[in-house]
């Protein structure tokens, strides 16, 4: 199992913003990882789990003081915004692992 910068577009349904980006925790600003068995964990506190239990928030979704509005991924558009994002970064990545996360994504939810 190995741990990859988390590099995509915002998963949240409903919003609009195609920019791919790395991800932060919200409580530390850390980076966020992704694994093959589809787990997220934030850099610094390691605290690994389901990435549908995860919720995210960018700046298409925030009140008028700028405070993000925290969303849960949309199934089918998670799996649409990392499938580019691993395109994009296909040459960095191992095929088992890209095929791993795959199959570990469709099997969760
Ligand atoms: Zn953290
Ligand atoms: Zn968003």
């Amino acid at each position: 199992m190995s741990w990859k910068d988390l590099f995509m577009s915002c998963p949240a349904k409903d919003c609009s913003n195609t920019d791919a980006s790395f991800w932060s925790h919200r409580s530390c600003g850390s980076r966020i990882q992704i694994n093959e068995l589809a787990e997220l964990r934030c850099s610094f506190h390691r605290n690994s789990s389901n990435i549908f239990g995860w919720s995210f928030g960018c700046s298409k979704h925030s009140d008028h003081s700028g405070k993000l509005d925290y969303k849960e991924p949309d199934r089918i558009k998670l799996l649409a915004v990392l499938a580019i994002s691993l395109k994009d970064k296909g040459s960095e990545l191992d095929d088992e692992w890209v095929i791993m996360l795959v199959m570990n994504l469709r099997k969760k939810n």
